[in-house]
């Protein structure tokens, strides 16, 4: 069994959701964690959570490049409902930064903030951005701060960091991507046990699907190439990511 930990389901292009539930369900995945990047798609994330209760899981926040739409209050009401799990997506993206660095930055900070005093986990997305991340997240760490690196786009440099502040690293389809040299270099680097899944579908749909609209059945293809970087079965990275995401998001 898998546990998909990010999804954007709430995406206009799932209108057969129920078809894409049950493929998922069919492809051995136990729960999914649907991430936000808006205030309408936290809302939304929150909805689809308690239309598929004890499936469907909700992460609410605001994706770097919304970070100039800051409604802290409103995320941190949503948050109240059990059904959510964590906070995100949030972070810091400076390859379109169509927001300013230092609009990021603060919501970023607001976030960091948020998560430690509801006592969530965050989901973070780091791109061409590793050293603010690092610097920011040292200085809001008020010793709470639990979470991931999704779609993991850093260096050795942030495995590192990750290592320290025990952080997670999750790895989407780009690592079937023939051309993702470094991606594959940076799932040997990360110790199993520190590893979790995602198909941060829509979007990088692994191969054979590449292109293609992306769903959470895909998410096998991606552990099964994680196998084989790792040299163990397939069966063991499943275990492993499952158990990693269980204690992460408090799956009891
Ligand atoms: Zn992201
Ligand atoms: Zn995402």
């Amino acid at each position: 069994m898998y546990i998909e930990t990010h999804a954007h389901l709430t995406m206009p292009e799932y209108q057969d959701l129920s078809e894409v539930v049950a493929r998922a369900q069919a492809a051995g995945i136990e729960k999914i964690v649907n991430a936000s990047f808006d205030l309408q798609s936290s809302e939304q994330s929150v909805k689809l959570a308690k239309q598929f209760p004890g499936y469907i899981y909700a992460a609410v926040g605001i994706h770097p490049h919304d970070a100039g739409n800051l409604v802290l209050e409103k995320i941190k009401e949503l948050a109240s409902n059990k059904e959510v799990v964590a906070i995100g997506e949030t972070g810091l993206d400076y390859h379109y930064n169509p927001q300013t660095k230092e609009v990021q930055q603060m919501a970023f900070r607001n976030f960091l903030s948020l998560a430690q005093e509801l006592e969530l986990p965050i989901i973070i997305h780091a791109r061409e951005a590793q050293e603010d991340t690092i610097r920011i997240m040292k200085e809001e760490n008020k010793g709470k701060l639990r979470g991931v690196f999704h779609c993991f786009a850093g260096d050795e440099q942030l495995i590192e960091f990750a290592k320290e502040t025990g952080f997670y690293i999750s790895f989407a389809g780009m690592v079937t991507f023939k051309k993702a040299i470094n991606v594959r270099e940076n799932v040997v680097k990360t110790p199993l046990s520190m590893l979790l899944l995602e198909t941060d579908c829509p979007y990088l749909a692994p191969e054979p699907h590449r292109g293609k609209r992306n769903e959470p059945a895909y998410l096998p293809l991606i552990a099964q190439k994680i196998a084989e970087l790792k040299g163990i079965s397939m069966e063991k990275v499943a275990e492993e990511t499952t158990q990693n995401a269980r204690t992460l998001f408090k799956f009891l």
